[in-house]
């Protein structure tokens, strides 16, 4: 057992601080990784602050990990020392059921995927994750970083790409396609990207028009604020997808509204309260909602290779660990363009 320097929030709400958590020592088929950055996900605020339930305290948030492989056991094969690699929101799953079979690890129906935080690893003991300076994965639930992507702005794809990719792909965006992003934040712009990437044609859905200038940059081909009600009467039916990625609750009737004959809602924002919902905005335009959650590791593989082809990176502010609590409050505020990655260096 080994013991790293990590960040963690030692009680529900509590501010993060600078503390040590164990790491087991590297089995045959693990991967001993030097984390160099940790993204910030506004999942890790809800878990810090026990907005879901059922938190594991102390908790060391993270789960948007990039790094570099220090050292493997003696079965690895898949990675060797120095090889750039990443790692996500799960780090083990049964590997048995029809879904991990199928690469869809994040729906294990034998017992549920290994979250990399605030989950019970196979040994029972607490896991912990990228607010730290090493980790040790299994090489199977580890994900290689291409070259071409700078280690710092593809440690948010762990987390935000690949749930916008996973849906994305999955609704088909592409070429002809009316698709829309609520919420530009950090899985938000990342929608924008891989959308615009995809050919689809690309609305975002923001609460102001503060973000506009920078939507259209993204690869958005238009900008609409949902404060202004106009736009819930203009944009009436226009939309073949929806992708919400909304922390809070939200008006689902009303975005239903915004699709077309047949569209469909995605939604992949986690908020702490539940919605209601007017049941004829689905059945009047037979209208699908439904939601999706991170993608499966072959995926994950898949997104960043796809990232690195289109030279799609996350638009990053690198902070320092110390930074961490400043952070969570510029989240919750909509004020991060767009996502905060630790330098862990300064842990
Ligand atoms: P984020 O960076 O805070 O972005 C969320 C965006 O939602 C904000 O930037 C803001 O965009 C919009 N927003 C916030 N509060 C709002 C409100 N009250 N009304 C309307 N819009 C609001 O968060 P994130 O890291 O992208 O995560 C978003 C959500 O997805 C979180 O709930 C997170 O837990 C969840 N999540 C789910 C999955 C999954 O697998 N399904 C994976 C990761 C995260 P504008 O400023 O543009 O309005
Ligand atoms: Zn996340």
């Amino acid at each position: 057992m080994n013991t790293v320097a990590a960040y963690a929030a030692p009680a529900a709400n509590a501010p993060l601080e600078r503390t040590t958590v164990p790491r087991r020592p590297v089995g045959e088929h693990d991967v001993l990784i030097e984390i160099k950055y940790a993204g910030i996900c506004h999942s890790d605020i809800h878990q810090a602050r026990n907005g879901w339930g059922e938190g594991i305290f102390p908790m060391v948030p993270g789960h948007e990990i990039a790094g570099v492989v220090t050292e493997t056991g003696s079965s690895v094969t898949k990675f060797t020392v120095g090889d750039r690699v990443g790692v996500g929101c799960f780090v083990d799953s049964c590997r048995t059921c029809s879904f991990c079979e199928q690469g869809l690890e994040q729906y294990c129906t034998g017992g549920g995927s290994i979250p990399t935080y605030n989950g019970l690893g196979r040994d029972g003991e607490p896991t912990y994750g990228g607010y730290s300076t090493h980790i040790v994965v299994d090489e199977n639930y580890t994900v290689r970083i291409p070259d071409s992507l700078p280690l710092d702005v593809a440690a948010p794809l762990l987390c935000a790409g690949i749930t916008l990719y996973s849906p994305l792909v999955h609704w088909k965006a592409g070429p002809g396609k009316k698709v829309a992003i609520v919420g530009l934040g950090g899985l938000g712009h990342m929608g924008v990207k891989i959308a615009h990437a995809l050919g689809a044609e690309v609305t975002v859905l923001s609460q102001t028009l503060r973000k506009q200038e920078d939507g259209l940059k993204l690869g958005a081909d238009h900008f609409h604020a949902t404060s202004d009600p106009e736009t819930f009467q203009k944009l009436a039916g226009t939309f073949d997808l929806i992708v919400s990625t909304v922390s809070a609750p939200l008006d689902f009737s009303a975005y239903l509204s915004l699709l077309k004959t047949d569209g469909t809602l995605v939604n992949v924002g986690a908020p702490e309260e539940p919605v209601s919902l007017n049941l004829f905005s689905l059945i009047n335009a037979r209208r699908t909602l439904a939601g999706s959650m991170i993608g499966g590791i072959a995926e994950t593989q898949e997104m960043l290779d796809f990232c690195a082809e289109h030279g799609l990176g996350s638009e990053i502010e690198l902070i320092r660990a110390d930074q961490i609590n400043e952070a969570y409050e510029r989240v919750l505020k909509s004020d991060v363009r767009y996502r905060f990655v630790i330098d862990a260096s300064t842990i």
